[in-house]
């Protein structure tokens, strides 16, 4: 579970989140949208404290985030995170990018990390990409390694910040159907997305950002049909 309460952070004198509280419970999807500069990459990055916060806490597994003692290792198994640029390693191929991280980060057995990363590139359905570099795949398959590259880390928590906005429609799909999986899996999802129709599916729970608040949060259903705050109401009429 990830639970953040009254989380501020400025940059010099810009405040980006004014207060953001938020509960994920375990194993679900939560899809954060907003407008552009609202705060939600910012939100994310709180999560795995890539950005430390101000003020406020934030928990993630029983992990207190916010604390200037944090084991930064500790929480990075627990929580992985893809971006909207891949960033793989361009001169390792795809099965070497999914196994770095458990063999130089955690140092575990490297028979052992390969036999993982073969099973989750099945898992992607990219197998016979295994030993193809990152410039021989498309911006989907990229993505997909990227997927699993994080999740070899085994976390249980897994945070995608605009992981499609790059790619065509069809790829788009490939990816969400991936992320999907995960969800089904137990693996709790954050996602920063603009993708309307993958929230309104699959998330349980979509969180309406503005101006580094949470202004509305709630089940699809009810923030599609009947947001309660017309600033959600105003972003939803110019995105659906
Ligand atoms: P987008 O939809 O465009 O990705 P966002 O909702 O993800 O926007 P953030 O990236 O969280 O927004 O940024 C919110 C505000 O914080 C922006 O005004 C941005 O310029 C500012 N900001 C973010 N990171 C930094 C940083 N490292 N240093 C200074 N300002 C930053
Ligand atoms: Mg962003």
């Amino acid at each position: 579970a990830v639970m953040l309460a009254n989380v501020r952070k400025s940059f010099g004198s810009t405040r980006v989140l004014n207060g953001v509280t938020l509960s994920v419970k375990r194993g679900d999807v939560t899809c954060v949208i907003g407008p552009s500069g609202s705060g939600k990459s910012t939100l994310l990055r709180c999560i795995n404290a890539l950005t430390p916060v101000d003020a406020g806490t934030v928990v993630v597994e029983g992990i207190a985030v916010h604390d200037p003692a944090l084991d930064k290792l500790a929480l990075r198994r627990r929580v992985g995170m893809v971006f909207q640029q891949y960033n793989l390693f361009p001169h390792k191929t795809a099965l070497e990018n999914v196994m770095m991280a458990p063999i130089h980060v955690l140092q575990e057995d490297r028979e052992e990390v390969e036999a993982r990363a073969v099973a989750l590139l099945t898992k992607i359905r990219l197998l016979d990409k295994a030993h193809c570099y990152p410039g021989a795949l498309s911006g989907g398959q990229q993505q997909r390694v990227a997927i699993a590259r994080s999740l070899a880390m085994r976390p249980t928590i897994m945070l995608f910040d605009e992981v499609t906005a790059a790619l065509d429609p069809v790829m788009v799909k490939e990816v969400l159907s991936t992320i999907r999986d995960l969800a089904e899996e137990g693996i709790t999802c954050i996602l920063v997305t603009h993708e309307m129709g993958f929230a309104r599916e699959v998330a349980d729970q979509v969180c309406f950002t503005d101006h580094g608040i949470v202004v509305e949060e709630g089940p699809p259903e009810m923030i599609f049909t009947q947001p309660e705050d017309p600033r959600t109401r105003d972003f939803l009429g110019h995105v659906t």
